[in-house]
């Protein structure tokens, strides 16, 4: 379903990946592992359509990802992946129910079946308490989990995620954990997180091991 071919991605000097190659199925839970600045989060980057590499080729459900335009790919992104980037990144000015429902929303949804979906994904992940506050009231760990809300309300086809139980302790981070597995096997959504978190890892299928920007295992 999500293929990699031989990707490169440098930055100025720094080769971030060099011949990456990875095959991810429909309903699979890969962890992306390896030492820090081991292009982990390139390689997520570059599967989701957030950065093209210099050379190679990512593909989803047989469509080429690297070379679609910039506009092709956020629609690409808003239609078929969510994602859970590192440091929250929620809009300011929404609350927290409404960031939940914006995916629903570029979608077409109407506004009421969309901020109930949102309530029920925030129930979910332990955070409905938060539904009012604004992103800027939230805890750090309080984002994180109203990001990964957001990025599985509208069941996308993949969900990729750049450690998203690092602001989370233990507890939390298993809540997290399990919500994203229980939802990716309901709806065969292919699950790619970059983690260090050995635990995380134990919840996946398969684990990818980068080391200098190489697959190492
Ligand atoms: P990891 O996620 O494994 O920590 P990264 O993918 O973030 O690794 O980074 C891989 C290498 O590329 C590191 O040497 C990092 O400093 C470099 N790098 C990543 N993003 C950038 C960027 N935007 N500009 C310059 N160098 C970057
Ligand atoms: P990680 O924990 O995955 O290494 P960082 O916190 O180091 O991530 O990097 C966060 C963001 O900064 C990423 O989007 C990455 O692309 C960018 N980045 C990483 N290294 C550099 C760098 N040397 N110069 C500029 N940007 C960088």
């Amino acid at each position: 379903m999500l293929e990699a071919r031989a990707l490169r991605k440098s930055f100025g000097r720094t080769t971030a990946l060099e011949g990456v190659s990875l095959s991810i199925g429909e309903g699979e839970i890969v962890a992306i592992t390896g030492p820090s600045g081991s292009g982990k989060s390139t390689l997520l980057h570059c599967l989701a359509g957030i950065i093209r590499p210099e050379a190679g080729e990512v593909t989803f459900a047989g469509q080429r990802v690297d070379s679609l335009g910039d506009a092709d790919r956020t629609r690409l992104r808003r239609e078929s992946f969510g994602i859970v980037f590192q440091h929250g990144e929620l809009v300011p000015e929404l609350s927290a129910m409404e960031n939940v429902a914006l995916p629903l929303l570029f979608g077409g949804h109407a506004r009421q079946e969309s901020l109930r979906s949102a309530m029920e994904a925030l129930e979910r992940l332990g955070v409905a308490d938060c539904a009012d506050q604004l992103p800027g009231e939230l805890s750090g760990g309080q984002s994180q989990r109203v990001a990964v809300a957001r990025a599985l309300v509208a069941s996308p086809k993949a969900v990729f995620a750049d450690e998203p139980t690092g602001a989370l302790d233990s507890l939390a981070g298993e809540l997290v954990m399990k919500e994203l597995v229980r939802t990716a096997a309901a709806a065969r959504m292919a699950l790619v997180i970059v983690t260090h978190d050995n635990r995380v890892a134990s919840y996946a299928d398969r684990e990818i091991v980068l080391r200098d920007g190489r697959v190492a295992g």
